[in-house]
């Protein structure tokens, strides 16, 4: 009974709070509205751009995705006041490629960010992405854009290799994943949760090419990445401005600040989502009062899906089969959410998206030719966007490292080959009839279809092997360690 009191009291609360926080969104906007329409038409000209990108956050994991517990009502007004999309993909289901691919639109495979050898990059890899690789920073230079980088980059530490080498003026964060450079001991998943130290990983933080903190105070690091997206926007009002804001968490250790540790109903897992959802508020305090909100697009998602094997610590894929390190969709499908009012047609879109599409899309709303010299495999999402038209893009491959396990066309999965990761889902099994799924009625990958369309089939094979035709694979990025 008692137990039941507190629930009811908890949610009356938590409605208060919703409540409260739409009316005050509400007085915002309204107050707002009158400048926000002098300071669009004083700067007309291309968009900004910002993206917000979570690490190892699974498609269950936002309010707007169904979170029963998580709260995060700026991402869900975002969700609301803009598309939310739920067949949106990453290019990989682990860090270092994943991150490859949304800056530079192509399949990691073709850049040398797949290895046999190893998944991801560490502290002592050698290399990253080849500094000829064109990201979408160095194609918003050309049109004048001031770009900065924030959080994780993963995409190489070493000066050649670092944001300010691949198209941003300006960078500021940790380089790597938030676990590397252990110091601490002890196994993570077996230490109480009061007993988690940022001192017991020594990663550094960065201001562009100079470390400034080690070990990096993670217990705040959520806000600072957050107070440097909007501290960047203010400084940069004036022109067309790129943010790409890569959040290390909800990559585990899970760390949050004096503010959020022990609020969430989720738990820490929870802490964490919330004070990112916070920042994500602030972001877009900070376009409102600006008056940047119109011209400015803001995307939400996350590099892959939820790390399982630390269950209450992971996230979670929601309906979705497996998580992160697997090709099934839990490793490789996210929430993404994209918000400019009066831009960005409000809709639920079910077609297919990737990450890949950000490159071609804000290039060409940007005025920028795509580059012509290598294959780009983003295709454009602005008629979606902009006019709420059926999305372009045909299809999605499942790569794991340089393999091909999978190829989505329109509703239909196949499988050729299948693989757990870090001891859960099984070995890895190659199937000599594709396991065929219907997505749009089968989400989770339970009731195989094969046998009943194998020209579904053929045509997912016809459109797997079109792709191999014109695939040159980029030399291994990955392997060479110190
Ligand atoms: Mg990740």
């Amino acid at each position: 009974m008692k137990q039941t009191t507190s629930t009811t009291f908890t949610i009356h609360k938590l409605l208060l709070s919703v409540s409260l926080f739409s009316l005050l969104w509400g007085c915002q906007q309204n107050s707002n509205s009158e400048d926000t329409e002098q300071t669009s038409d004083e700067r007309q000209g291309p968009p900004n751009f910002v993206i917000i990108f979570a690490d190892d956050l699974g498609y269950g994991d936002l309010g707007a995705y169904g979170h029963p517990t998580i709260r995060t009502p700026n991402l869900d007004q975002m969700a609301a006041e803009g598309q939310r999309w739920t067949n949106f993909y990453v290019a990989a289901s682990v860090c270092t490629p994943s991150r490859a691919a949304i800056l530079t639109g192509r399949l990691p495979v073709r850049n040398g960010m797949t290895s046999n050898k190893s998944r991801v990059l560490f502290p002592n890899s050698l290399n990253g992405l080849p500094p000829g690789e064109v990201t979408i920073a160095e194609q918003l230079k050309k049109a004048g854009y001031a770009t900065a980088a924030i959080g994780k980059w993963h995409l190489g530490h070493r000066p050649q290799f670092l944001p300010t080498a691949q198209g941003f003026d300006t960078y500021f964060g940790i380089p790597y994943s938030n676990d590397m450079d252990k110091v601490g001991k002890g196994n993570y998943r077996a230490l109480p949760e009061d007993s988690i130290r940022y001192e017991d990983y020594n990663v550094p933080l960065m201001r562009d090419t100079a470390i400034i903190e080690q070990p990096a105070d993670q217990n705040t690091i959520t806000r600072r990445y957050s107070e440097e997206a909007v501290a960047f926007i203010k400084a940069h009002k004036e022109e067309p401005f790129f943010v790409y804001l890569a959040h290390n968490l909800p990559h585990i250790p899970l760390f949050a600040s004096k503010d959020f540790k022990g609020k969430s109903e989720r738990g820490l897992y929870g802490d964490v989502l919330e004070e990112i959802d916070d920042g994500v508020g602030k972001i877009i305090t900070a376009l409102k009062e600006e008056g940047l909100a119109e011209n400015t697009i803001v995307v939400f998602t996350s590099d892959n899906g939820p790390w399982l094997p630390f269950e209450t610590h992971g996230g979670s894929a929601g309906l979705l089969r497996a998580g992160k390190g697997t090709t099934w969709e839990g490793g490789m499908r996210e929430p993404c959410i994209f918000w400019s009012p009066g831009r960005i047609e409000p809709a639920v879109i079910t077609g297919l998206g990737s990450t890949m599409d950000l490159f071609t899309t804000f290039s060409n709303m940007a005025g920028v030719p795509i580059p012509e010299d290598r294959i780009i495999d983003g295709v454009d999402l602005s008629a979606t966007l902009l006019e709420g038209e059926p999305s372009p893009r045909k299809g999605i491959l499942y790569y794991r490292g340089p393999e091909i396990y999978a190829a989505r066309l329109g509703a239909y999965k196949a499988h050729y080959i299948t693989q757990g990761e870090y001891g859960q889902f099984g070995g890895k099994e190659e199937h000599a009839t594709p396991i065929l799924y219907n997505l749009s009625h089968d989400p989770s990958e339970q009731y195989n279809i094969a046998e009943e369309h194998p020209e579904v089939l053929a045509e997912i094979n016809a459109f797997v092997e079109e792709h191999k035709t014109n695939l040159v694979k980029g030399e291994d990025q990955l392997a060479d360690r110190e």
